[in-house]
């Protein structure tokens, strides 16, 4: 749930396990003995290479950081005022920590750390209102969207929606695609989930993990043992009484879920390695 850090972030170096304790043996190759001192702010990653240490305590965020922000000012040159402030996530109260989590995620990550459950801090940012907090859920949500026509009885295209923290990610499929296709940029992104609206448009969410078929197991990755993404690819009609034995119709169709964020995924699509 919470990032690990593997490659030193100074010199890309891959990073050793500090261990703590009295050991039975000489350490591993991976391994660097610690000492018998553990403490909550002590490291458990060093590198090898330039003596980078850190992962405190096990966190793979840093607990200290200076953050700058331009804040509005008519006092000042151009109304604009630098404004610079030090943090250090490990001595600010958790209503603090919940208040920088908005806009700051390893904020949220020191929460998981004070042994916080993960769900109430998501359900958390997910009741506030949009707009107020980042979209970076700690436990991965997935949807999967049927874009069906109610005139012509036929699903136009599947997308699917996942994120976890920073990374978000999009799929969709129509009948004729060779494979599942991602969107690149922000336009192509829209294009895809407005270009069926039309009077009949229905918006139905269905469970995929419910679909598990075994004897499917070759087209699986596919289409994922669901009648509604069968009828598509086979470009047959489909009622929605049989949609409804997979899914949930929108009242009204929506594009994506409230929790997906396409500029997060462009992101993620333009440099998938890159930290985050
Ligand atoms: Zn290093």
């Amino acid at each position: 749930m919470l990032p690990k850090i593997f490659n030193c972030p100074e010199c890309d170096t891959r990073l050793k396990d500090v261990v703590y304790g009295l050991l039975a043996g000489p350490p591993a190759d991976n391994e660097v003995a610690g000492g018998c001192e553990w403490s909550d702010f002590a490291p458990t990653k060093v590198c090898p290479k330039c003596g980078w240490e850190g992962a405190l305590g096990g966190r793979s965020w840093p607990i200290e950081f200076t953050r700058r922000t331009q804040i509005f000012d008519e006092a000042a040159p151009n109304n604009i005022r630098n404004e610079q402030r030090d943090y250090n996530l490990s001595t600010m109260t958790d209503e603090d920590l919940f208040e920088l989590g908005r806009g700051i995620i390893t904020a949220r990550f020191e929460l998981v750390h004070r042994g916080l459950d993960a769900q109430a801090i998501d359900d958390f940012y997910d009741g506030l209102e949009i707009g107020n907090a980042r979209d970076w859920p700690l436990i991965r949500k997935d949807a999967c969207f049927i874009f069906y026509n109610s005139e012509t009885q036929l699903v136009e295209q599947v997308c699917t929606y996942s994120a976890q923290r920073t990374m978000h990610e999009f799929q969709y499929l129509r009948a004729g695609f060779e494979e599942w296709e991602f969107a690149e940029t922000l336009s192509d992104f829209r294009d895809v989930v407005f270009g069926m609206k039309s009077p009949s448009l229905q918006v139905w969410e269905i469970d995929l993990d419910h679909n598990h078929e075994a004897e499917d197991d070759e087209s699986e990755a596919f289409h994922y043992g669901s009648k509604a993404i069968k009828a598509m690819l086979a470009e047959e009609r489909i009622t929605e009484d049989e949609l409804s034995r997979e899914g949930d119709k929108y009242d009204l169709p929506i594009s994506w879920p409230h929790w997906f964020d396409s500029g997060m995924m462009i992101n993620f699509v333009a440099n998938p390695f890159a930290p985050h």
